[in-house]
């Protein structure tokens, strides 16, 4: 017997006044009374192992192309800068040296690493900068050998030497590595010993190459320094030594680790999953700035949609691949696009809704996402940058063909948020550790789950969605031609989203109950998956199509 839907008290959220606040009740008073202490309280020791994640940290604005070789590396680089400047001030520092190891080395080219590493010690943030002439202004500090530390005082920086390509070599603890030197002027040093280069004793996880970057550097003295921090996947850094969630220590009411212990908090309080994910967030911040900053997170997906299905042209790095989804766009609407945002998404409302139009514009809106993270365009990772185009082609189906409104929106990102932060801590979402199953796997899953939450599901409908979406993407591999998030990327997002969709329609006609693979039993096996494959299918571009087709023959 079918399961039934959760009742609209449950699933709809309180009306959002952007700009203005909440009206309405809050979403808190319409839940039943939850002992927030209480849960707390009640599971001491489940606290005090669970990572906590906030929906914040899976949705995150920056640039493209990739979550992990550039937004990652963007912010180690910042880290390293501000831990450099509060030890000795970066006025003291005459270079800086960079060291990429693993997969950052060997597909970092391709996917900006170099790029964001220079664009952020010259002191630009991703969210902030602006996405135009960004690579123009990357060029001219490579021409000039000169940047801005921080944007304050002017260094020598020679690319070719003081960004150095690992391509043989791995650090322990994560492919992802990535070490910095700061070297002071003559006459300073350091108040305490500088930290040492990561070596091949460090705490190891992995078979990879361990050698040791020291070998051929000179030794480390009293004016140098050295960090290692590691891009572990979706744009999350951590320090060497440092645990993943050990800056961020708050307590959350309902501390969740497994799909099971999400569902039966559901069950206990009665609460659909965005109610219990939205008790969570308030660990970090109010209820209406949750609203308000999640809005302005859909904004920007919304806003790359409509500049990918009206920008023509060439994708940067030598495939030569074609854009797409603005010529889609043009032939669906029968001409031009509308110019401006709101009226080209109205034209979309109201062009044909019939199954093959509707299939068309979902692939569009992947499509513009992904062509724009080529691009190094501004998106939101979603859980990553490669897989950036599935959350927001899915949510823009249900915007403009479900009537998805602004609290819908809200209840899909929470819902969606959530499973991806089991994705993270059960598995992984960092290609580099799990091949393509860890990004657009994932960003299925998230996008099936928060969809099926706006369709009126029961949280067991909900994860039986996401189960659904990534069962059938266990096992991709990370191939990428050339090193570029471009093939076979771009097209596996509109994979990623139509699975999605299928996955939300089965799983609402569909009882949870005589499910025989869990949520859970899904993450596990893709973790498994991820252990099981092969090194050359994880973002090293070795392996796969990255090896059948090379830039050459395009
Ligand atoms: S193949 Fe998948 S995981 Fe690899 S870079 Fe492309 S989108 Fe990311």
């Amino acid at each position: 017997m079918q399961q039934a839907a959760q009742p609209d008290r449950v699933v709809s959220l309180p009306t959002l006044r952007v700009g203005g606040g909440v009206a309405g009740g809050s979403l808190i008073e319409m839940m039943p009374a939850t002992p927030a202490c209480v849960a707390s309280k009640a599971n001491p020791t489940q606290q005090s192992g669970v990572e906590a994640i906030s929906v914040f940290d899976i949705f995150k604005i920056g640039v493209g192309p990739s979550s992990s070789h550039t937004m990652g590396p963007w912010r180690a680089t910042q880290r390293f800068l501000r831990a450099i400047d509060e030890r000795v001030g970066l006025t003291n520092v005459q270079r800086i040296q960079v060291d990429l190891f693993g997969s950052l080395a060997k597909t970092g080219k391709g996917h900006g690493t170099d790029l964001a590493v220079v664009l952020a010690l010259a002191g630009e943030d991703p969210v902030t900068c602006k996405v135009e002439g960004l690579t123009d202004r990357f060029h001219a500090i490579l021409r000039n050998k000169r940047l801005r530390l921080a944007g304050d005082r002017e260094i020598g920086f020679d690319a070719g030497t003081d960004i150095r390509f690992h391509m043989d070599r791995a650090l322990p603890f994560h492919p992802n590595g990535v070490t910095f030197t700061a070297f002071l002027k003559p006459g300073n040093q350091w108040d305490r010993p500088p930290a040492s280069l990561p070596t091949s004793s460090s705490p190891s996880n992995t078979s990879s190459n361990t050698s040791n970057i020291k070998a051929d550097r000179p030794e480390a003295g009293p004016t140098e320094t050295s960090e290692t921090y590691y891009s572990v996947g979706g744009g999350f850094v951590v320090q060497e030594n440092e645990s993943p969630s050990g800056h961020r220590a708050v307590t959350l009411p309902f501390p969740i680790e497994h799909a099971s212990e999400l569902l039966a908090y559901c069950e206990k309080h009665r609460s659909s999953i965005p109610q219990i994910v939205l008790r969570n967030e308030l660990a970090w911040r109010a209820e209406s700035d949750i609203r308000l900053d999640l809005i302005k997170i859909w904004r920007e997906m919304h806003a790359c949609i409509w500049r990918g299905c009206t920008t023509d042209g060439i994708l940067p790095g030598g495939l030569n691949v074609v854009r797409r989804a603005a010529s889609m766009s043009r032939k669906m609407l029968e001409g031009d696009a509308p110019a401006g945002i709101d009226a080209w998404t109205s034209a979309v409302k109201a062009s044909v809704r019939d199954f093959e139009h509707i299939l068309k514009w979902v692939s569009a809106f992947a499509l513009a996402v992904n062509e724009e993270n080529a691009c190094f365009g501004r998106v939101v990772t979603a859980p990553t940058n490669g897989a950036a185009g599935v959350i927001p082609a899915v949510m823009m189906y249900a915007r403009c063909f479900k009537d998805m409104s602004d609290d819908k929106t809200i209840a899909f990102m929470l819902t969606s948020g959530e499973i991806g932060s089991l994705f993270k801590k059960g598995a992984t979402i960092s290609a580099a550790m799990g091949g393509c199953q860890a990004e657009i796997g994932v960003s299925s899953a998230m996008a099936a789950a928060g969809l099926t939450q706006v369709l009126g599901g029961s949280p067991g409908q909900v994860l039986m969605a996401a189960e659904i979406a990534m069962e059938h993407h266990l096992g991709m591999t990370c191939d990428p031609i050339g090193g570029l998030v471009q093939i076979p990327c771009i097209e596996r997002n509109i994979m990623g989203a139509i699975k999605a969709i299928t996955a939300a329609n089965v799983a609402m006609e569909s009882n949870p109950a005589t499910a025989k693979v869990s949520l859970d039993q899904v993450i596990a096996t893709m973790w498994q998956t991820a252990k099981d494959m092969s090194t050359k299918y994880k973002e090293t571009a070795e392996g796969g199509l990255a090896v059948a087709v090379t830039i050459s023959e395009c």
